[in-house]
């Protein structure tokens, strides 16, 4: 290791706690895959987890899995596997990357948690609010294993989260949901009230089958529990993220998008509250004794997008990536309303990757101001256009609304045949000059 430099980032001792945490949380999957009187549900990224939870669902994340198969570098090799049985090179690598692992049988999950393999499902359940990709990837399971597939159609690009657009998808719903079919029939007006009223019966329309598939009843006061503990764990991890405001920051996005496991994977669940408790403490003790993530923290940029890399090279350059899109698309705040129901229909509608570009461009600005940032960072990612903010000119209207320099990255989330580090790299270094010679700040 003759090159090896001395990091200036500042490592988090709360990691212990979060991998124990993730190990608990996949060997009990495991188990459970093993268990014929246990039920497992594999569930899109923001789809109903609070819901399948209320059931006793285990709930296994697919998408998870694409993210470690590409961090363990084995994307690259399966990826030709789900090419080779028709899923295209442009569709989503997490898709065809978890596909690929299915169809070769190879999983990072063996080594990394010592678990016999991917849970096999009872129940497949997607939400479109994030991209279509998602239900063509489990439509494969639901052929491969024979179990039943049900979700949410929600619409794309919207703007202000309307009536309207819970009505709209209530309409959709009709055709595939019979007990909708009576509520839509109803007049729908603006009342925020009967929107809730509907979006509840749009939720509701999942729960014969998930308890046909349980075994168990519809508990109201369950879901309550669940969804009341994701609210908890949402404000917990929202304040995570609203510390890096701080400067210097005592987190950067790179750390985010591992202490983000939680969130993602346990909401609901009172053990990531208990964990982002002690991450909180950690980090308030670091703002109470001036530490920053990044030594020397002298430019603070926000990061449009997946790819997680190069967390090295910033902080060398003073840099510190305060805040992202990424880490706070798991934010829920609707899940604070009182019906548990209108609380996860609204909260996983109004997420930024459902939103128009209108909306987008007030968001970024909020953050830039929030968060003190001095350049930005887009990645294109070539197979996931729904994580890529910058195809119709948000980086150039952000750009001249702010006078904000940005640069354009061009990469993928797991198919590295896609990107150029070098390429990157340059790009990078040619932002943070670019900041050095207008004289800003420091
Ligand atoms: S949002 Fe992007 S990365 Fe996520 S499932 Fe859809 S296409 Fe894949």
């Amino acid at each position: 290791m003759a090159e090896e430099q001395v990091s200036r980032i500042k490592k988090i001792n709360a990691t212990g706690a979060m991998k124990a945490l993730m190990t608990e949380y996949f060997q009990e999957l495991d188990r459970a895959g093993q268990d014929p009187g246990a039920k497992v549900a594999w569930c899109t990224s923001v789809g109903p987890a609070e819901l399948l939870r209320s059931f006793g669902f285990y709930v296994y994340f697919p998408e998870n899995h694409g993210a470690m198969l590409g961090s363990s570098r084995l994307a690259g090799d399966l990826i030709p596997a789900a090419n080779a049985a028709g899923y295209s090179p442009d569709i989503c690598s997490y898709l065809t990357s978890d596909i690929g692992s299915y169809l070769s049988r190879r999983t990072p999950l063996t080594p990394a948690f010592g678990m016999a393999g991917v849970p096999r499902p009872d129940l497949l359940v997607f939400n479109t609010n994030q991209c279509r990709d998602v239900k063509d990837w489990f439509g494969f399971y639901e052929r491969e294993f024979g179990v039943p597939m049900v979700g949410i159609d929600t619409m794309r690009s919207i703007e202000t989260v309307t009536a309207n657009h819970l009505e709209g998808l209530i309409a959709q719903h009709k055709a595939l949901i019979p007990t909708l079919e009576a509520v839509s029939g109803r007049k729908f007006d603006l009342d925020r009230l009967k929107a809730v009223v509907a979006s509840s019966y749009r939720w509701g329309a999942l729960i014969p089958t998930l308890e046909a598939v349980s075994g168990r009843k519809f508990d109201l006061d369950r879901l309550k529990a669940v969804v009341a503990s994701s609210y908890r764990c949402t404000r917990l991890w929202k304040k995570v993220l609203r510390l890096a405001e701080r400067r210097p920051s005592p987190i950067t996005f790179f750390d985010g998008t591992i202490h983000m496991g939680p969130a993602v994977v346990l909401r609901g669940d009172p053990r990531a509250e208990t964990y982002y408790e002690t991450l909180i403490a950690e980090l308030e003790a670091r703002i109470a004794a001036g530490e920053g993530a990044v030594a020397g923290e002298t430019y603070r940029f926000y990061w449009d997008g997946k790819m997680r890399e190069h967390a090295e090279l910033f902080a060398g350059h003073g840099v510190c990536v305060t805040a992202s899109t990424y880490c706070n698309s798991w934010i829920f705040e609707a899940l604070g309303d009182a019906d548990p129901f209108a609380g996860m229909a609204r909260a996983y509608t109004e997420l930024f990757i459902v939103r128009g570009e209108k909306y987008k461009l007030d968001y970024l600005e909020r953050m830039v101001r929030d968060y003190g940032i001095d350049g930005v960072v887009y990645h294109d990612a070539k197979t996931c256009p729904n994580n890529s903010n910058n195809r119709y000119g948000l980086p150039e209207r952000l750009a001249a609304k702010l006078g904000l320099p940005y640069v354009v990255i061009n990469g993928d989330l797991n198919d590295l045949r896609l990107y150029s580090e070098e390429q990157a790299r340059t790009q990078f270094e040619a932002l943070v000059e670019q900041l050095r010679e207008a004289g800003q700040p420091s």
